[in-house]
């Protein structure tokens, strides 16, 4: 449920809003727009909606039908914008990049890629620290020397850094280096971790599992709003089907489907999304036009050495290649890049 303000509202009504609320054991959820506030109710309600409409300055309350309550487009009909540490913005006008190697490998791999991205535009460098493999026997990632590495190239770029964290137990470290938390597909349903990355205060990029439907990942999103984390930015990065020329089956109608459904931010991942390097651009001019307010893609100066995912990054000729030609994408749909 969600109660509307009136245009203006006094803080005193507001306080007597939340106040009976919490009088219920319930728990409010304040977000403060231009012009009015509104207040979600998360709990179960035991009295009726009417209950809340007779309050000063209360001027309408609304059912909130869907599993997903503070991700909806019900409780909030303006696109949420999550800014990444002066780094720009996602959710906004512009298109937001995020590009780099699968897994940090070196401390020249990853600062070789980050220059060459940042003369590229680039302003938010992905790589992970800490690798999900399928394998127990595959390149797990650098871990801690990898996070000290990403480190170093922020110190030495000014880049943003997306890194994925995988358990409850990294949260603090890898908060401190990274700009913006990553959570894998493997992950998505991970609730302690999700719980977790509620209460710390950096954006959080949550790609959807590679067997998620949209309202479970809309669910996990809840799950971080809920415990008072209001940066989450979704990420589409593909689901598994019969289908076997790709890795996963890069789902387009996602897109518009979770912007219609929900206020937060939508990517896409196009490398994870196909596994075949030479989809990645259309893939991308595709999940733009679908409306994705950015893209998260695997470029490696050497893919074919890369220790992971190699076969669905980008050397950086053809991400510089790729660049150019979402330049005249971006300007047909009216957003800068
Ligand atoms: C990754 O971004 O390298 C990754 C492991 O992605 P996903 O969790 O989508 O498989
Ligand atoms: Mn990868």
């Amino acid at each position: 449920m969600v109660i509307v303000m009136t245009a203006g509202a006094s803080l005193k009504s507001i306080s007597g809003v939340i106040k009976k609320i919490n009088e219920l054991g319930l728990k409010p959820h304040v977000s403060k727009g231009k012009e009015r506030t509104i207040i979600g109710v998360i709990g179960r309600l035991t009295v009726e909606p009417e209950y809340f409409e007779g309050l000063p300055e209360v001027e309408k309350v609304i059912l909130i039908l869907s599993p997903f309550k503070l991700a909806s487009r019900e409780i909030k009909q303006e696109n949420t914008v999550i800014r990444i540490n002066g780094k720009g913005e996602v959710g906004g006008n512009h298109i937001t990049i995020m590009a780099g190697p699968c897994a940090v490998e070196s401390q020249e791999q990853i600062l070789e890629t980050a220059l060459a991205l940042k003369e590229l535009g680039v302003k938010i460098i992905r790589g992970g620290a800490y690798k999900p493999r399928t394998s127990p026997y595959a390149f797990q990632g650098l871990e801690d020397k990898g996070l000290e590495y990403l480190e170093e190239v922020k110190r030495v770029t000014g880049l943003a850094v997306v890194t994925e964290v995988l358990s409850v137990e990294d949260v603090e470290k890898v908060s401190r280096v990274a700009d913006i938390l990553q959570v894998g597909a493997r992950n998505m349903q991970n609730y302690p971790l999700l719980k977790a990355l509620g209460k710390t205060d950096r954006p959080v990029l949550l790609k959807r599992g590679m067997m998620s439907t949209l309202e479970e990942l809309l669910m996990s999103a809840e799950y971080i709003l809920s415990n008072g984390n209001p940066r989450v930015i979704l990420c589409e990065r593909g689901i598994r089907t019969f289908e076997k020329y790709t890795r996963n089956t890069f789902d387009i109608s996602a897109i518009p489907m979770l912007k219609k459904l929900s206020h937060l931010p939508v990517i896409a991942d196009p490398s994870h999304g196909t596994g075949v390097r030479d989809l990645i651009i259309p893939v991308s001019k595709a999940a733009l036009v679908a409306g994705a307010d950015g893209l998260i893609v695997e470029v490696h100066p050497d893919p074919l050495s890369a220790l992971s995912d190699g076969f669905q990054s980008l050397d950086l000729k053809d991400f510089a290649r790729m660049m150019e030609e979402l330049k005249s994408v971006s300007s047909i749909l009216g957003r800068k890049l």
